[in-house]
């Protein structure tokens, strides 16, 4: 269950490694899986994540083909190349629902989009539209689980004082955008429904299974109706920008895993080796469909003080 839209292409500069050759090593899992094609979001439903300035702000850009910050280009296509790539995530997103799993391959991706911004070579914010459409649907329980190498600051901001969606991430530290420290927990009523895994660079796959687990475990307990994985690929060895070194038995372990779950979407996030992403994702989807062999490496993580504090708000 594959959700891609060709149009994607017209969002791309080729100096930038968030460019169209990202996906040149997709064909053939394009012609082997069954592809749906996304309608672009409405603005109103982009109105329940981003703000009326920020969708103006961005048809402005890129109308003008300008920057929207220092990593974030905007070609005459990339607003409706946004609106496209959210409308994936919806669509991965109902798909689960129906068949338990989809898997939105979109670009640009979104998890550091900001209500009011585009922020890191993100538009709009694709798996927190999804998550609000999934909510106005009648959804009351949603878990996103972000495992992009970066922090998945948008995101968290989104929905910081929501109980509604439990936000988990694991992520490189220290990295780029700088969050996701382990004591940003939440706000309000969503005080608990914030969880940060910071991990250290050079993070390999056992020390990062262990983390996984205990972000599943977490996960679990918030009985959510669906599981959305904002799904970064630059966790892997050969990737320009991570400094993590998973190899593609890890990614299909996560897989694996999350079969504990009935209905999962994955959204594409980063991942900038044309090769490992397009692994990356076979990985995922041969462990998600219950076809690889469980993977249990030796070692582990350090993960006291996020057990700490995570004891606070769950069994950890
Ligand atoms: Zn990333």
């Amino acid at each position: 269950m594959i959700v891609y839209f060709r149009e994607h292409e017209l969002h791309s500069m080729s100096s930038h490694p968030e460019n169209a050759r990202r996906f040149e090593r997709l064909g053939t899992l394009l012609q082997r899986e069954e592809v749906h094609t996304p309608e672009p979001v409405s603005e109103e439903l982009v109105l329940r994540v981003h703000t009326r300035r920020h969708i103006e702000n961005l048809r402005a850009l890129s109308e003008a083909e300008a920057w929207a910050d220092a990593d974030t280009y905007l070609t005459k296509h990339s607003f409706t190349t946004a609106l496209l790539a959210a409308g994936g995530a919806v669509l991965a997103a109902e798909l689960a629902t129906k068949h338990g799993c989809g898997f939105a391959l979109v670009r640009p991706p979104g998890h550091h989009a900001m209500p009011e911004r585009a922020m890191g070579f993100c538009l709009l914010n694709n798996v927190a539209i999804a998550c609000r459409q999934m909510l106005a649907r009648g959804m009351k329980r949603l878990v996103v689980l972000d495992v992009d190498v970066h922090h998945g600051n948008g995101t968290q901001e989104v929905f910081y004082t929501s109980p509604e969606v439990l936000f988990i991430s694991l992520h490189q530290h220290p990295l780029y955008p700088g969050t996701g420290m382990v004591e940003e927990t939440g706000e309000g009523e969503g005080e608990g429904y914030t969880v940060n895994i910071p991990l250290p660079p050079g993070t390999e796959d056992a020390e990062y299974l262990e983390a996984f687990e205990l972000a599943l475990d977490v996960a679990e307990q918030h009985s959510p109706e669906l599981v959305l994985v904002s799904a970064g690929y630059d966790t892997a060895v050969d990737d320009p920008l991570g400094g993590f070194m998973l190899t593609q038995r890890c990614y299909a372990e996560m897989g694996r895993r999350l079969r504990r779950f009935s209905k999962v979407a994955f959204c594409l996030e980063g991942g900038y080796s044309s090769s490992a992403l397009a692994a990356g994702v076979e990985s995922t989807l041969h462990g998600i469909r219950g076809l690889s062999e469980e993977y249990e490496p030796a070692g582990g993580a350090r993960l006291e003080e996020v057990r700490r504090i995570l004891r606070r708000y769950w069994n950890a």
